[in-house]
């Protein structure tokens, strides 16, 4: 069965159970429902910090609960559970649990400022013990998964979506096979080094890593000396032609640039989605900047290479979580 996609409304076939789509960041959780009449139900809340490290799995249990109501389905009738979830991830007898940096307290100790000393949040064990078809994958993953279904990479079999936003994420895709790594972690390349530029510190603790240099909050931390107080107002004055701005830019498009080369001989991809807020704003000016670092480089590996917009647009992110659970 295939799914139906019309103006980015994408529903379940007719007759298909109702699934559950959790959509979990640093700082907010969405669940929604999706059924043969679409997705709905949807609510969202802060993620939970507070109290035991179960407390977010339980808060999830509980807003499905609610989503499920606001749709006006029965939590009984829900066939599976799917979670796009920021990471890393770390397991626990074979089952997922969360150890985020924004999330977990106990990490990077109490000067974090995070009000739990959590070294992990549960995630996927109480999820279990209430709903029997359950499946986590780290949000670069699911947007991938998201992309190869209904976006820009339908029918690529060596692919690749990354996620420009506040912090950077990719979904690499080889032979077919969706990457997945030791413990779910594949994709984390947003964390490695492109350059030896030291500026620039990234909440996973590295300095100069690709994160730390470009991430949405990165151009805060970096360049709000210089007169840019966040992202915004970078582009708005490369838009206006502040050549400094323009070449902030550019020194952007070049760490995005290398990191994306990089995969692509890694790993011999024919194809690149990118999305996430800071890249989706800007797209017209980036993709090209971006594009250039992959012209007349070995090109045995990099001709015909192409770096595409995301198909699903600025939706990407409402989609990954139901790519899981979709009906094959
Ligand atoms: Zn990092």
């Amino acid at each position: 069965m295939n799914p139906i996609t019309s103006e980015r409304s994408i529903h379940l076939p007719p007759g298909a159970a109702p699934v559950a789509c959790v959509d979990l960041g640093g700082t907010k959780v969405a669940v929604t429902i999706a059924d043969e009449h679409g997705v709905r139900g949807r609510l969202t809340e802060p993620t939970a910090t507070v109290g035991t490290n179960d407390a977010l799995a339980f808060q999830i249990i509980r807003l499905i609960g609610q989503s499920c109501a606001a749709a006006g389905v029965s939590v009984a009738d829900i066939a599976a559970v799917g979670v796009a979830s920021c990471g890393p991830f770390t397991m626990r007898n074979g089952l997922i649990e969360l150890s985020g940096p924004n999330i977990c307290g106990g990490l990077a100790g109490k000067e974090r400022g995070l009000p739990n000393d959590w070294t992990t949040a549960l995630l996927e064990a109480p999820l279990r013990q209430v709903f029997g078809n359950v499946r986590v994958e780290n949000d670069g993953i699911a947007a991938l998964e998201a992309e190869r279904r209904w976006g820009a990479l339908q029918g690529m079999d060596h692919c690749a979506y990354v996620t420009w936003s506040t912090g950077i994420g990719w979904g690499l895709c080889v032979d077919g096979r969706v990457l997945r790594g030791k413990n779910g972690n594949a994709g984390h390349a947003g964390h490695t080094f492109v350059c030896d530029n030291t500026d620039a510190l990234c909440g996973c603790g590295n300095v100069g890593d690709v994160e730390g240099l470009i991430a949405g909050n990165a151009i805060a931390r970096r360049f709000a000396h210089a007169g840019y107080a966040d992202a915004a107002a970078l582009f708005s004055a490369a838009y206006a032609n502040d050549v400094q701005a323009q070449a902030l830019i550019d020194g952007l498009c070049e760490v995005m640039g290398r990191a994306i080369y990089n995969l692509v001989v890694t790993l011999d991809l024919q194809r690149i989605s990118l999305g996430g807020s800071v890249y989706w704003h800007h797209r017209d000016l980036l993709l090209p900047k971006v594009s250039a670092y992959l012209r007349n480089k070995l090109p045995a590996l990099t001709n015909g290479v192409d770096l595409v917009s995301a198909g699903l647009g600025e939706c990407v992110g409402d989609y990954a979580a139901l790519a899981l659970v979709m009906p094959a």
